[in-house]
């Protein structure tokens, strides 16, 4: 909360215990009735009432008789003649009247003072809520860059050429709307990016604002929905209301599937602010001329769950797809990051690409930030290749424990623990090749074993067996060598299961269940509720995971016994060296 916050607060609270007082006061008339307009100059004309009050939309009167004289009606009046009419009525029959505000007595005076305090309270409170989190309340809390030091161009953007290709002629338009409306040119209106968190598109809409020079104005789409209905639907208007004026200019809605997620599906009805914002966001995407000189872009790493309407022409219909980057993009994302740092010549930035196989940009900046710091904390003269190998650790494994202190029996286990994954990997061929093997404690893992896995669009059976076998390696090996098992590493299992589960259920790639694709079934919510199949089925999925992941591991016990003595050369160096490399891993394979 902001520093008036407090002094706000106060004002709340007060006015708050000043309203119920003036209540108690007004609500000693326990009974109230409404009755037509028509009905109450009836009682007016029989003489029934007593005194009048005229509040700005309705008349109450007290009603006369005496078995009645805790009453009081009141009536809407229509139309104005008709509160004309009540009022002559009342002059006529000698009845008191009184308009509202009600002065009588110090309680109703500083009640309706407070009450409008305690509004106006609680509004600022609310604003001052929203000032806290970015701009004021109902507006469009777009931020705006159009300094130098937040321009972008494409130079800063790697490793998505075709995504970038693809946006070049939307540059062009921006820098000359005219001349594209002169040539009768179609341009989309509406530019969708897809792609993992991570892999630029915010970066790449903000290239194309600064390639072209115009301003770029941002809004979050999760950011639209608040907790009143209505406001996110006002912001919207306000976010393109706005454009119009800055005209030509790219508007960014990021995870825009918060707001567009396909209507009627799970929570989202029509009259919720989830709806009335995307129809909103609708209405103003049909509101403008293409030519206007607007490019909307908007960007979701789920394309897949968007409304309809949204993706139709002349609304977002251009989509294109931000990808992972392989390793060649890795590599020009590393240099991009790399330009304005000091490092030393010898850093070789292909091979720290292919050592972060899944990595998007977001990581890799990230990489060569840890790489800086570390060297910074090294002192030295330059970020070096050895920076950079345990800047990737720490990002994809999280820091060293170096204050975890294992007793001996816990680093045997690590060790054996992790040599049996290594092992493993090593002797399956379709496995991915071990890179790195270490038992020194990072993040949530007492040691882990690193395999360079090749940048693959598909997967064959064969490779997820692997994976399988080299996951549950690590507790065969703990069994063999230490007769007994620990929890330590009990995420290996679920990694298992879980690439058995979708071999089963998903990939058609088990003989006994056959083709067929099970999906997840979701409820009301959008959650997960199991799996979208017939009890039977059920159980016989879960009768073939089980057995597929026994006899996984009784073949995997089976080659680690028969290879006892790697397992042990491997265990005993990892004791030694705590880490071992590719090269070390070979000579002692070739020992053998
Ligand atoms: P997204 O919007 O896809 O989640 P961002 O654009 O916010 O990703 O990326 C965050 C940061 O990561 C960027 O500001 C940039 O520094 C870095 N980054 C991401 N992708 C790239 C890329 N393709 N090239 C260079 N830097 C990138
Ligand atoms: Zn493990």
């Amino acid at each position: 909360m902001n520093k008036n916050g407090g002094v706000i607060l106060w004002i709340l609270s007060f006015g708050l215990m000043i309203f119920l007082f003036s209540k108690i006061d007004v609500s000693n008339q326990n009974l109230t009735k409404e009755v037509t307009p028509t009905e109450f100059k009836e009682y007016l004309t029989n003489d029934n009432l007593s005194e009048l009050l005229f509040d700005k939309s309705v008349v109450r009167g007290k009603v006369k008789k005496s078995q009645e004289s805790l009453m009081e009606i009141y009536t809407l009046p229509v139309t104005s003649a008709e509160f004309e009419e009540i009022r002559k009525l009342a002059v006529e029959k000698k009845v008191k009247y009184r308009t509202t505000p009600d002065m009588s007595g110090l309680w109703a005076i500083l009640g309706s003072l407070f009450q409008i305090l305690l509004f106006a309270g609680l509004f600022l409170w609310i604003m001052g809520r929203q000032m806290g989190k970015a701009n004021t309340f109902g507006q469009s809390k777009a931020k705006r860059f159009q300094s130098d030091k937040d321009r972008k161009t494409f130079a800063d953007v790697a490793g998505c050429e075709e995504a970038k290709e693809e946006v070049r002629e939307i540059v062009e338009f921006l820098k000359n709307p005219g001349e594209f409306s002169r040539l009768g040119a179609r341009v989309p209106k509406g530019i969708l990016l897809y792609g993992k968190p991570g892999t630029g598109k915010t970066l790449l809409a903000k290239a194309v604002a600064g390639e072209a020079g115009v301003p770029f104005l941002s809004a979050n789409g999760s950011k639209f929905i608040e907790m009143f209905v209505g406001v996110g639907a006002s912001r919207v208007r306000d976010l393109f209301a706005t454009a119009r004026k800055l005209a030509p200019c790219v508007i960014f809605i990021d995870e825009i599937d918060a707001v567009g997620q396909k209507r009627g599906s799970a929570i989202y009805g029509s009259h919720d602010e989830g709806g009335q914002t995307l129809n909103a966001l609708l209405e103003e995407l049909d509101g403008f001329e293409v030519n206007a000189g607007i490019i909307v872009m908007a960007a979701t790493n789920r394309p897949d769950v968007l409304d309809d309407a949204l993706v139709r022409p002349g609304r977002f219909d251009r989509q294109i797809q931000v990808p992972t980057p392989d390793v060649h993009g890795r590599e020009l994302i590393l240099k991009v990051h790399t330009k304005d740092k000091k490092i030393d010549p010898s850093v070789d930035l292909l091979h720290i690409a292919k050592d972060t196989t899944g990595m998007v940009g977001a990581d890799l900046e990230n990489v060569v930030n840890e790489a800086t710091l570390i060297a910074t904390k090294k002192k030295k003269p330059a970020v070096d290749q050895s920076d950079f190998s345990e800047a990737v650790d720490k990002v994809s494994m999280g820091p060293m424990r170096k204050s975890i202190k294992l007793t001996e029996k816990e680093k045997k286990t690590t060790a054996y623990h992790e040599a049996g994954h290594t092992l493993v990997a090593m002797l399956t061929p379709s496995a991915d090749r071990v890179h790195k093997v270490t038992i020194i404690p990072r993040g949530q893992a007492l040691g882990f074993t690193k395999q360079l896995p090749e940048d693959r669009h598909s997967i064959t059976k064969k490779e997820l067996e692997a994976m399988v076998a080299v996951c549950v390696g690590g507790r065969a090996a703990e069994e063999l060598a230490m007769g007994e098992i620990t929890t330590g590493h009990s995420d290996d299992f679920k990694k298992a299961t879980d690439i058995l589960k979708n071999m089963i259920n998903k990939f058609g790639m088990s003989e006994e269940v056959g083709m067929a694709v099970f999906k997840d079934k979701t409820d009301f919510f959008g959650n997960s509720a199991g799996l979208d199949a017939s009890q039977k089925t059920k159980e016989l999925l879960e009768n073939v995971l089980k057995s597929k992941l026994e006899e996984t591991y009784q073949k995997v016990k089976e080659l680690l016994t028969k290879n006892r003595n790697k397992l042990d050369a491997i265990a005993n160096a990892l004791l030694e060296k705590e880490t071992l490399e590719l090269k070390d891993l070979d000579l002692i394979m070739k020992s053998f």
